[in-house]
């Protein structure tokens, strides 16, 4: 990365864990899911709301921890309200390719997400980024409800359907 992206890096992911987009409570989720990162101390709610068509028609995100883990929950909430639950799981694949290092390539899709695979270099903060994305995912999958996800639980599991279903660009 050089010293330009990275202060760009900088200053984006610090804008963004101190005045977090789409942060409070959202009172008529169909969905919330409590995340935690024991390894770090991060901790997330997420809460969603499904419009007629299945689409996330409102995303909102509460928590505290670190500038990755709420900076990557800001961008994400941005980057899924008003989606098909498809595009949702498709940038989910995408994001997670991205920062684990498994994609070079990052899809143009996830705009200012990719300033995020720097975290790619540090193992433990993976587990940051990932944290409201875990949450995401089993919103998704729960669809209704309240549950939990913890980052020491399993990896990102492959699309309910059984296929992959890798993003543009991967
Ligand atoms: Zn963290």
């Amino acid at each position: 990365m050089n010293p330009e992206l990275e202060e760009l890096y900088q200053e984006v992911i610090l804008d963004h864990s101190r005045r977090p987009r789409n942060f409070g409570t959202l009172a008529d989720a169909a969905v919330c899911v409590h995340g935690d990162n024991p390894s770090c101390g991060d901790e997330i709610d997420l809460g969603v709301k499904f419009g007629a068509d299945g689409s996330l028609q409102e995303i909102k995100f509460s928590g505290q921890g670190c500038a990755i883990s709420q900076a990557s929950a800001s961008l994400m909430t941005m980057k899924l309200k008003g989606k098909s639950r498809t595009a949702a799981e498709e940038m989910l694949h995408a994001f997670h390719g991205l920062v684990a290092g498994e994609s070079d390539d990052a899809a143009p899709s996830l705009g200012d997400l990719r300033l995020l695979r720097g975290v790619r270099k540090f193992p433990q903060r993976v587990k940051c980024a990932m944290l409201a994305w875990r949450a995401l995912e089993e919103a998704l999958r729960q669809n209704a409800g309240q549950a939990t996800v913890s980052t020491e639980s399993d990896f990102v599991r492959p699309i309910p359907d059984g296929t992959t279903r890798p993003g543009p660009g991967l």
